[in-house]
């Protein structure tokens, strides 16, 4: 009897762990939730890389298309930013030229501490930027953006959307790791801000998505929660900003990875990228 109880227990031991194990799985999985419905409209039968080897412009059919399908209620409003950042005269004439000028920056104290710059990588003509807030441990040590923990998710995200991370642009607010990954502090993000804008302005992204408040916060100038920002477009000097969470917080927090591939999803439909018949996870639905 008791042998009997004996094995019961186990089997019930080796089913919590799979259990457990099933749950892990699905955590590091992207997007690892509720896929969209819609199936493929016959002649849509084209991959995002094929939408973004035909760009510029993405295909109108394809984009409208993709609207009609049941994307989640997109909200169509552009709202302007409370304040504009100050039009400046732009000092850097390429990419090259702003990573080299990042390199030798000491304008804020950050320069002290770093061990390398990390001035930001991806496609030149990028059609979508993501903005993030400042490097972490991992980014300070190979001077390139979002490549630890958060950067494999990050990457996933953009898997997620149909796009390679080389067909991309990736950039920080604050090009050198503050210590201990505290928050960028105010002087910071001014001394900082200027490469950032002149990127944008080099790559001329057709969408910005910014990751996290502080990357929203420096890019529409207003202070507002990010829960209050998120989901919906903005513009950065004409161009749509849509903000989302910041991929290290979705790892603390992966019951929030919906609401962000809601914001993904509206990204991809501005850009005519198609929505996929079932998310790269549907076979997590058991
Ligand atoms: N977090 C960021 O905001 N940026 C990085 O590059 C890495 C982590
Ligand atoms: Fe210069 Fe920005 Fe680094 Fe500060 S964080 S030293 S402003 S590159």
């Amino acid at each position: 009897m008791s042998a009997h109880r004996g094995a019961r227990g186990e089997i019930a031991d080796i089913a919590r762990q799979a259990r457990s194990l099933l749950e892990r799985v699905r955590e590091s999985r992207w997007p690892g939730f509720e896929p969209p419905p819609a199936q493929p409209a016959p002649g849509l039968a084209v991959t995002a890389r094929q939408v973004a080897a035909s760009r510029p412009p993405a295909p109108r059919a394809a984009a409208t298309a993709v609207r009609q399908r049941p994307v989640p209620a997109a909200p169509t409003v552009v709202e302007a930013p409370a304040t504009r950042p100050q039009d400046e005269p732009c000092p850097w004439g390429s990419l090259e030229q702003v990573a080299e000028a990042v390199g030798s920056c000491t304008k804020c104290p950050l320069h002290t501490t770093r061990t390398r710059t990390v001035p930001g990588e991806g496609a030149p003509k990028a059609r979508l930027m993501f903005v993030g807030e400042a490097p972490g441990a991992e980014e300070d040590r190979q001077g390139r953006p979002f490549v630890g923990a958060a950067g494999r998710l990050l990457t996933q995200m953009i898997g997620a959307m149909g796009l390679a991370r080389e067909e991309v642009f990736i950039a920080n607010v604050l090009k050198c790791r503050p210590p201990g990954n505290r928050d960028p502090q105010e002087h910071e993000v001014a001394a900082c801000l200027p490469y950032l804008r002149a990127q944008i302005g080099l790559v001329r992204p057709q969408v910005i998505c910014s990751l996290g408040r502080h990357a929203a916060h420096a890019l529409l100038g207003r202070k507002d929660s990010l829960s209050g920002l998120r989901g919906r477009f903005f513009e950065y000097q004409g161009t749509p900003l849509m903000p989302t969470f910041h991929p290290s917080y979705l790892l603390r927090t992966p019951a929030e990875k919906p609401l962000a591939w809601k914001d993904l999803q509206q990204i991809m439909a501005r850009l005519g990228l198609p929505q996929p018949a079932r998310a790269s996870t549907g076979q997590d639905r058991q």
